[in-house]
């Protein structure tokens, strides 16, 4: 049997984002900008696409801007506001230490270009509060970004208050959705967002295109110089296969939300339920705060690498944390934040569900993983230090 159980890291294409990509990649490939027949058509293509997402996301469709994904619109939404910050002297900038690399490494770098960065801790259940936010706000703040979920526990914060709180202190507020969007409901005004990144490969649409909503009003300038695309914010013949792509398995993903959310929270929960039964085994993250089809369980004594090589030899393609650190040896930076030790944040294994996976498959999932950890744990000093009293448990 073959499993998918990564859908954090990205998705299948969805039958009908494959089929409306289709056309733009034959007989409509025309440049939007050109002003004949099959430019135009591409052009008409682009705005409903625009209209459609905006209508999701519950904003205008002038308030959307394409880009090359997650990563870019992260990029953007933060430098914009480091940069309409700056004008007026305000260089602080509030995040959580638990956010994706996108959002972090380019605080990293503002960082050495003279901003002050406050990481908020995570509590250990994944969660940052808006209190928290709010005690952290500074009369030079210029920017809040905390993440919608997070990708590698699946933990949804409170962003409706996080948002109320920048709102009321009047600082732009930005959330990294790309893991929301498409899985939980989220809509910019409801939610008190500013600016918020999308990529559409994590909602069965194609890789190498997400959006950046930017609230009218809310200042943004661009990564990319060039033509006049995007209003001038983002230069570059758009992508459009990939924009009408997009935004028709959004329109699927939101028009299925309940059902699919039904089915997934379903599926994780035998997945917690049965996995916790491993002894010495700890969730990761809040029970109930969580993305309908993310589970993310360390394991006492067992090294995450082995884990997911012995799971991929019996078809099951899983992950430890997230696609950007694997290869590296450094524990996540996610499961550090949480307060997980190094040895307990190196056994961890993550399963993220779409609505293609079955419940055989989760019974296939169910029926190996125990038989993987007690393998490896038979090979280990450490666990048998640990059975033999010689160390003591973490997790108990
Ligand atoms: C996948 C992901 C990104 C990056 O999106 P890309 O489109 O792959 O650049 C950013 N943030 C989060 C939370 C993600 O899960």
């Amino acid at each position: 049997m073959y499993v998918y159980a990564d859908n954090a890291a990205t998705t299948a294409m969805s039958e009908t984002a494959v089929n409306a990509m289709l056309p733009y990649l034959r007989s409509d490939f025309g440049n939007p900008s050109s002003l004949y027949t099959v430019g135009q058509k591409a052009k008409e293509a682009l705005c409903k696409a625009r209209e459609n997402i905006a209508k999701n996301l519950g904003c205008e469709a002038r308030e959307i801007y394409f880009t090359s994904g997650g990563s870019e619109a992260d990029n953007q939404a933060i430098r914009s506001a480091a940069e309409f910050g700056a004008r007026k002297g305000k260089k602080h900038i509030i995040s959580t230490k638990f956010e994706h690399h996108a959002v972090l490494h380019t605080l990293r770098k503002l960082k050495k270009e003279g901003f002050e960065i406050t990481l908020l801790d995570v509590h250990e259940n994944g969660i940052v509060t808006a209190e928290e936010v709010a005690a952290a706000i500074r009369p030079d703040t210029c920017l809040v970004t905390v993440m919608y979920a997070n990708n590698e526990i699946g933990t949804v914060q409170p962003i409706r208050e996080i948002g109320k709180v920048c709102r009321e202190n009047k600082i732009t507020f930005h959330t990294d959705a790309v893991q929301a969007v498409g899985h939980i409901p989220v809509n910019v005004r409801d939610d008190n967002i500013d600016m918020l990144s999308l990529s559409a490969h994590k909602f069965h649409g194609p890789k190498g295109v997400g959006v950046l909503f930017v609230r009218k009003g809310v200042y943004i300038s661009n990564l990319i110089e060039g033509g006049a695309q995007e209003r001038g914010k983002r230069a570059g013949t758009e992508n459009v296969p990939g924009i009408v792509s997009m935004a028709a398995a959004l329109d699927e993903a939101c028009n299925n939300m309940d059902k699919t959310s039904a089915k997934l929270s379903s599926m994780r929960d035998r997945l917690i339920n049965e996995l916790l039964k491993i002894p010495h085994s700890v969730l990761n993250g809040d029970i109930s705060h969580r993305l309908p089809g993310t589970v993310n369980i360390c394991f006492e004594a067992i090294e995450g690498e082995s884990l997911l090589l012995l799971l991929d030899a019996k078809g099951i393609s899983a992950s430890s944390g997230s696609a950007c650190t694997s290869g590296s040896l450094d524990p996540s930076h996610v499961l550090l934040a949480i307060g997980r030790p190094h040895e307990i944040a190196h056994g961890s294994l993550r399963l993220s569900l779409s609505d293609e996976n079955t419940d055989e498959q989760i019974d296939y999932i169910i029926q190996e993983v125990p038989k993987v950890v007690e393998y490896l744990r038979g090979m280990s000093p450490v666990w048998r230090d640990l059975q033999e009293g010689k160390r003591n448990y973490v997790i108990q």
